[in-house]
């Protein structure tokens, strides 16, 4: 079992290019959750929150499981749409005016790198502008070999090439 003293927001960050990703508590306890119900097959959903005013940092404040009409299956996961628009419309309309950030799905393997399907659905998803997200996220969880999760989160462009941050140390 994962320890869950204090915190359990998760940071990620890019020294170099100076891009930071936070997942707050709830997505976090949220994502937990849903994996933990997942058994064996690939579930997701989005990422929602806001981008910084220097557009460097992306704070995930709400998480999605999967819409009614996604397939999970045990090496890819097909994010449905039923109802997501009417879902970020509130959250647009709510009090943060929160918004779609990208993607996170749940590999049950102890791989959370992104496969080709992934990038070429993410490099999709940059360049479309139904998504009005021209450099969309992935956040991939996977089994970590101690029993509890592993993380990569990664940020994707129009070009389909994409860059992975670092998974900051929790201090507890
Ligand atoms: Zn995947």
């Amino acid at each position: 079992m994962r320890s869950h003293r204090g915190s359990s927001k998760i940071e990620f960050s890019s020294v170099s290019e100076g891009l930071r990703l936070s997942l707050l508590d709830a997505p976090h306890m949220d994502l937990i959750r849903i994996c933990n119900q997942a058994s064996d097959k690939e579930t997701g959903g989005i990422l929602v929150g806001r981008y910084s005013k220097d557009l460097k940092t992306a704070v995930v404040s709400q998480l999605t499981g999967p819409p009614a009409d996604s397939q999970g299956f045990l090496s890819s996961f097909r994010r449905g749409v039923a109802g997501l628009q009417s879902l970020l419309d509130q959250y647009w309309s709510g009090s943060s005016s929160t918004y779609y950030l990208g993607e996170w799905h749940y590999h049950p393997s102890h791989n959370a790198s992104p496969s080709t399907v992934d990038i070429a659905q993410m490099k999709a998803i940059a360049n479309d502008s139904n998504y009005f997200c021209p450099e969309p996220i992935l956040l991939i969880v996977a089994k970590s070999d101690s029993g509890g999760f592993a993380y990569s989160a990664n940020v994707f462009f129009r070009s389909g090439g994409y860059l992975s941050l670092q998974q900051k140390e929790t201090v507890l």
